[in-house]
């Protein structure tokens, strides 16, 4: 007789329970949003009398991915603004832009997506074609890294007088004009003109992200840095369940946020949970914000932009282990990364499991790699940032510093976990390109043939439990998520089609998802 009671049952499945061993078993039973057991089909399906069944059809189950480094908010704002992503010279993206405003009439402009990278000229555009479209309306365009934007001249009137902040850089024609070009810090003088977006139409979008994300078997999201408002919106939607995605807040150094942290402590509502804070430590690589030890291959007497300076972080840090908030640095240059390392010593002795992280970590020194291991310092990096860059690393930093460039596998043997991520909208969403990415360092056309700087590739199983379980000892959330074992939530993705072992690129989608056993995609 079927004594025992569960919700669901999952069977005829090959489930891949990422624990310790890398067991593999047929089916699971699942009750109240956890799994309550594991092991072979005909073991599950009598035991348990349950409501409902899926017979998963020999199809592979992981659990749940996490994108441990995502802006939820900056690609719902990427999806109401003009989408530059992908254009293919100057000209396309204006024109995007033309096209844009033919439909939506706006005061001002904004676009977001272009990547010089990809233009025939790959040098930083300057706002003169911009501004034969645009004479009188403001239009303001942020690169894909979102660490510099183009403005055309009606936007630079807007600004009045001004002075370019530490940590920016406003760049000028060989006349002495302002070319348009704002990097890092300097994009400050250009938020108050931003025009927010309403509430509700965000919030759609973030819905649209949301579905995206699960038709990928994406269940876990770790926010890199939202405002007090931006967070209030995610917290009214997990209240409301319009978000049933887990959500890791990470949220940036404000006032209003570091009042929150010290009213609040660790902070959980549902699927949303804020116990950490993020910071820029210097800018990107693609907009030569990435702050070096040594000039920029091609800008000499030039090291990059620092946006926290020393005593900065450190009082940050200071002020995280007095919340018991985690700490978690954008770190791309190599003197970003010393900086936040030795910033880790003080954590280290005050509190050593405190798993602060350094985002990024495009960029070591040869010597600070043993730092990630002995101040014990969790790196948090996207695979794909490697494979996107490969086309103009070298130009950046030259050939003899890429030995310590995209080095997933040093700092996984360092520190003997990785987080990974896709710091989407810079990236796609899409954790087979993060696979594929990590596992045979190339394209999803499959470029360069030999990967690129392939000595640092991760392993088929490394990567997947950089996207489960490592990325859930990232979030404090190892209890919970990151496996499928006994007493943790039952999130998880049923595969469409097998994880592909071959070094060639093969689209994949999931063909069910699972969050604390309630389906949230399903392909049938
Ligand atoms: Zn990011």
């Amino acid at each position: 007789m079927k004594g025992e009671d569960a919700d669901l049952v999952v069977f005829n499945a090959e489930i891949h329970i990422l624990n310790e061993g890398n067991k593999i078993v047929e089916a699971m039973a699942i009750k109240d949003g956890r799994i309550i057991e594991f092991g072979p089909d005909r073991q599950i399906l009598n035991k348990y009398a349950y409501k409902s069944s899926i017979d998963a059809r020999g199809k592979e189950i992981y659990p749940g991915f996490i994108d441990s480094h995502g802006h939820l908010l900056s690609y719902a704002e990427l999806l109401l603004s003009a989408d530059l992503v992908g254009s293919s010279s100057q000209k396309d993206m204006i024109e995007r832009v033309v096209n844009y405003q033919d439909v939506n009439n706006k005061k001002i402009v904004i676009g977001r997506g272009w990547d010089q990278s990809l233009w025939d000229d790959s040098s930083f555009p300057d706002n003169q074609l911009l501004n034969e479209s645009f004479k009188d309306t403001p239009v303001c365009l942020y690169r894909i890294d979102g660490h510099s934007a183009l403005i055309n001249d009606a936007f630079i009137n807007l600004l009045g007088e001004f002075q370019v902040p530490d940590g920016g850089e406003v760049l000028t024609r060989t006349d002495g004009h302002y070319s348009g070009l704002f990097i890092d810090a300097a994009l400050m003088l250009l938020d108050p003109f931003i025009p927010k977006f309403p509430d509700a139409a965000i919030k759609e979008k973030l819905k649209e992200i949301q579905s995206e994300l699960f038709s990928y078997g994406v269940t876990g999201v770790h926010e890199a840095g939202v405002d007090f408002e931006e967070l209030e919106l995610l917290d009214q939607m997990a209240t409301t369940n319009e978000l049933s995605l887990n959500i890791y807040a990470m949220l940036s150094p404000t006032q209003a946020n570091l009042d929150f942290a010290k009213e609040k402590g660790i902070y959980r509502n549902k699927n949303l949970l804020v116990r950490s804070f993020k910071a820029y430590v210097d800018g990107a690589l693609g907009s030569s914000g990435a702050l070096l030890k040594e000039s920029y291959h091609d800008h000499p007497n030039y090291t990059g932009l620092s946006l926290t300076s020393v005593e900065a972080l450190s009082s940050l840090r200071d002020y995280c282990l007095s919340v018991n908030y985690q700490l978690n640095c954008h770190g791309i240059g190599d003197s970003a990364v010393a900086r936040i390392l030795n910033m880790c010593k003080v954590a280290y002795r005050k509190k050593p499991d405190h798993r602060f992280r350094v985002e990024h970590a495009q960029l070591v020194s040869p010597n600070d790699f043993e730092l990630f291991n002995k101040y014990a310092v969790f790196p948090s990096v996207q695979p794909t940032h490697a494979t996107t860059d490969q086309r103009w690393a070298a130009s950046k930093i030259g050939q003899e510093r890429l030995k310590g460039a995209y080095a997933n596998k040093s700092l996984l043997n360092q520190f003997g976990m990785i987080a990974l991520g896709t710091d989407f909208p810079v990236e796609y969403t899409n954790p087979f390109y993060t696979i594929h990415s990590a596992v045979n360092r190339r394209t999803p056309k499959n470029y360069p043939e030999k990967g690129f700087l392939s000595d640092e590739a991760l392993t088929m199983e490394e990567t997947l439990r950089g996207m489960t379980i490592w990325g859930a000892f990232a979030s404090f959330q190892e209890e919970e998520l990151g496996s499928l074992e006994k007493g943790k939530q039952a999130t998880f993705v049923v595969l469409d089609r097998p994880i592909n072992h071959t070094s060639s690129f093969m689209p994949n989608y999931s063909w069910l998802t699972c969050i604390e056993g309630r389906i949230v995609h399903s392909l049938e």
